[in-house]
């Protein structure tokens, strides 16, 4: 019996993890699943970022499905989601962004798999204010989680017959921080003269993506860079609702949408649960259930494509709870 720590979140997260979770379920296979909380709530009353429990489940299941976490802005505590990821280490947050037929998009036929650096940057949270008008913050890449990125990146493209790999930087002004990341990335580009390499200044490669995004394969970014990349790669592709993700490290998944929280839209239960459950069939595929992990997807573009159940923001007014229903209905047809 496997065990997934499932850790709801706040917000959307209660409604789309356990849509996810009943999507999985009802594949009967060998799996059990612990639920443990954290999120705001917990933090205020315990005092607890990251409780011990979830610490201890995860260390021992290696394998999570997470809801989003809300993480507030300008002041307050800082991101339990970027602590998680640094805490087991999951240096590759791996974002694939793939039109499902149906959805109406300006786009049709993209396929990217955004890589974005997951542990570093400016992501470590080193901020000084130093005087009252003044502000400082420290961006930190190290030659070590460039190669691992750089390596995963590359090694995905070659194992699933992808043609390029697309290095996202700022070198020209962060020249030695970015500098660093392109020059590593350039170097394990070397060991891959099948795959077709290039590199993109970021500012460009957000035009690009939005007038040539059929142009782009896999990409490879470092933290900050990435984050913006998918959620504009989501626009690209029918929005938030729809974009799964994966947070891995050497021995520990955690899989999770690539939306926050979604406090506009929190307790209506019209969320689009899709992109929790397409990073439940990615956390599938993980634990070497591809074939579970195919029927999740089939099912997902056959709702979809049908048109018939969809949620709010892909047209349609079916509760998360209906069009999860669907899924589950359309699992085995
Ligand atoms: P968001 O992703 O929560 O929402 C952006 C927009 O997309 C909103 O209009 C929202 O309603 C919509 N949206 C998102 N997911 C949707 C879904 N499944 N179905 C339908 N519509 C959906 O971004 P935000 O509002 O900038 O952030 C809210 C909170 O989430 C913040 O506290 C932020 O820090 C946090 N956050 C957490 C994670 C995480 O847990 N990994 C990731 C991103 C943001």
């Amino acid at each position: 019996m496997k065990k997934i720590t499932l850790i709801p979140g706040d917000g959307i997260g209660p409604e789309v993890s356990f849509s996810a979770k009943r999507v999985v379920d009802a594949l009967n296979l060998d799996i059990d699943w612990e639920v443990i909380n954290t999120g705001a709530e917990i933090y205020e009353k315990t005092g607890d970022f990251i409780p011990d429990k979830l610490i201890n489940s995860i260390n021992k299941n290696k394998v999570a499905l997470k809801g989003p976490i809300t993480t507030p802005i300008g002041k307050g505590f800082r991101s339990i989601n970027v602590r998680l990821r640094k805490k087991f280490d999951t240096y590759a947050n791996i974002r694939p962004l793939k039109t499902i037929p149906g959805v109406k998009s300006r786009y049709n036929n993209i396929d990217l798999v955004v890589f974005r650096e997951n542990t570093e940057g400016l992501y470590i949270g080193i901020e000084d204010k130093v005087s009252e008008d003044r502000a400082e913050a420290k961006k930190v890449i190290t030659r070590k989680c460039c190669e691992r990125i750089g390596k995963k990146a590359f090694e995905y493209a070659k194992i699933n017959n992808r043609k390029k790999v697309t290095a996202v930087h700022k070198a020209n002004i962060l020249k030695i921080t970015d500098g660093m990341f392109l020059d590593t990335i350039r170097r394990i580009s070397k060991e891959y003269s099948e795959i077709e390499y290039e590199e993109k200044i970021v500012d460009n490669m957000c035009m690009q993506l939005v007038m040539y995004p059929e142009n782009y394969d896999v990409i490879v970014t470092s933290n900050l860079y990435g984050d913006i990349l998918s959620d504009l790669s989501s626009g690209l592709v029918g929005g938030l609702g729809l974009v799964p993700g994966a947070n891995i490290g050497k021995d520990v998944g955690i899989f999770e949408a690539v939306h926050g929280s979604a406090p506009d839209i929190a307790g209506r239960f019209t969320a689009n649960p899709t992109a929790c459950i397409l990073s439940a069939a990615m956390m599938l595929d993980y634990i070497k259930y591809k074939p579970e992990g195919d029927k999740i997807r089939n099912s997902i573009n056959k709702v979809i494509g049908e048109g018939k159940t969809l949620t709010k923001d892909l047209g349609g007014n079916s509760s998360t709870q209906e069009f999860t229903d669907e899924i589950i209905e359309n699992l085995y047809k």
